[in-house]
């Protein structure tokens, strides 16, 4: 594959502080304790700690679940899934390049929260994650007003500008796929 252009360090520790806000705005938003939260059970990842299969072109983020295994037992009733939110640091980039007035931290934010709210729902069995197509269409409208909706309630610098990226937005968010 071609060398895909990643996040550099400062640009890191904006996504590092991006997400942390984001999962507390979704935990939150759910009224998830910090022993509800989803500790464990997502990780989020750059490109530089991808794999191949991992890595995508067009969506800003793809989840992919992986089925965990709890230790000291080899029952396999006792695996569970482990979602995690790859983000496309090579696509993200380029949307920041073509739209000049947004900015990483707040476009992040929208990005993460949006993921958390997927696995949120699917850890939740509000969701299932291998949907028809039709219902993947559908969950994504619903994810999509629910991130705005919890956005709404924030300010952060430049975030208006990634909600009206957002009301023009009609290529595919994100993907989910089984690891
Ligand atoms: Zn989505």
């Amino acid at each position: 594959m071609e060398k895909l252009e990643k996040f550099n360090p400062d640009q890191l520790k904006i996504v590092n502080n991006s997400v942390a806000m984001a999962e507390e705005l979704v935990s939150n938003s759910y009224k998830m304790s910090e022993a509800q939260w989803l500790h464990r059970r997502y990780d989020v990842k750059t490109l530089a700690d991808l794999c191949p299969d991992e890595t995508t072109d067009g969506p800003f983020a793809q989840i992919v679940r992986y089925k965990g295994q709890l230790k000291d037992t080899s029952l396999s009733s006792s695996t569970y899934d482990f979602y995690k939110i790859c983000l496309q640091d090579h696509s993200i980039l380029a949307a920041l390049k073509q739209s000049h007035d947004m900015e990483l931290f707040p476009f992040i934010l929208y990005i993460v929260v949006h993921e958390l709210i997927h696995i949120v729902r699917f850890s939740k069995f509000i969701q299932n994650f291998d949907a028809s197509r039709e219902e993947k269409i559908a969950e994504e409208k619903r994810v999509h007003e629910k991130t705005r909706e919890i956005l709404s309630f924030v300010k952060v610098a430049g975030l208006t500008d990634v909600l009206t990226f957002y009301n023009k937005w009609r290529m595919t968010f994100d993907g989910l796929q089984n690891g």
